[in-house]
């Protein structure tokens, strides 16, 4: 009986390792954290092609939570207007996307405590006389990332065509062909952008302090404050910081 019962259980488990998709689907509590992102995003989180990996701010900072955490991490890329969806449908466990933390989003997700502060800023062509604030931006035609703080802001301005682009790669593509006019965009990323030798300048002032939050779903309070927990740590012990200058050169402000 007893060897029977054995031979059930060896050959149950050969049989799950031999297939394993009959496996448990890996959830929050076999450790994995998957991480949903728009790597498009730079210097946040972007595809590096010499490390076939994504890279960047964000990538590195949930990568130096899930070790403290104990989480493998695994990042999942999607558009960055599917990322709220993604989390409610438990397609991922949370989303970092240099996502700015808004009342409305408040209403379906949950957030860390900030993280990073930002803005929005106005782009421009190098040869542009006219645009010089975002003020001059009524009736122009303006090129926004879906679903982001930068396409509410643009949807504001009177007799503007506001054009929406699927992540910030194709906003940008659309500036460099002069598809557009200016770009409304997060400052630090198209600070990033202008850096890379492409053409362009920013006018204007930054404007409101966005912060950017960690997205985590509506009630999973126990992996928010794990997160916070991790994301004080982090800053206290130096580590936010290394990660910080590796990105931006500085000292966190
Ligand atoms: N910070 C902006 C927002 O939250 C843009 C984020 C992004 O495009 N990844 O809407």
């Amino acid at each position: 009986m007893f060897k029977r019962t054995l031979l059930a259980a060896v050959s149950a488990t050969l049989l799950i390792s031999s297939f394993p998709s009959l496996a448990k689907t890996p959830t929050i509590d076999d450790k994995i954290l998957r991480v949903g992102t728009d790597s498009s995003f730079a210097p946040f989180e972007f595809l590096s092609v010499e490390e076939n990996e994504f890279v960047g701010f964000d990538i590195d900072m949930i990568k130096a939570i899930g070790k403290d955490l104990g989480y493998k991490v695994v990042v999942q890329n999607m558009g960055f207007d599917a990322t709220i969806p993604a989390l409610q449908s438990g397609i991922v466990d949370v989303v970092v996307a240099g996502m700015s933390i808004t009342e409305p989003r408040k209403k379906a997700i949950n957030f860390s405590d900030p993280y990073y502060t930002s803005g929005l800023i106005v782009l421009v062509q190098e040869n542009n006389t006219t645009i010089k604030s975002i003020d001059d931006l009524v009736g122009k035609k303006i090129g926004v990332q879906i679903g982001t703080t930068g396409m509410f802001k643009a949807e504001k301005i009177p007799g503007a065509t506001v054009v929406n682009f699927a992540n910030a790669s194709e906003t940008f593509l659309e500036f460099d062909n002069g598809g557009v006019e200016a770009v409304i965009q997060d400052y630090p990323v198209v600070a990033y952008y202008l850096s890379q030798n492409k053409k362009g300048k920013m006018v204007g002032e930054k404007m409101d302090a966005e912060d950017y939050g960690i997205a985590i779903k509506k009630g999973n309070d126990e992996l928010t404050a794990q997160i916070n927990k991790s994301l004080a740590k982090i800053k206290a012990n130096g580590e936010y910081a290394r990660i910080y200058k590796k990105w931006f050169g500085t000292e966190p402000k």
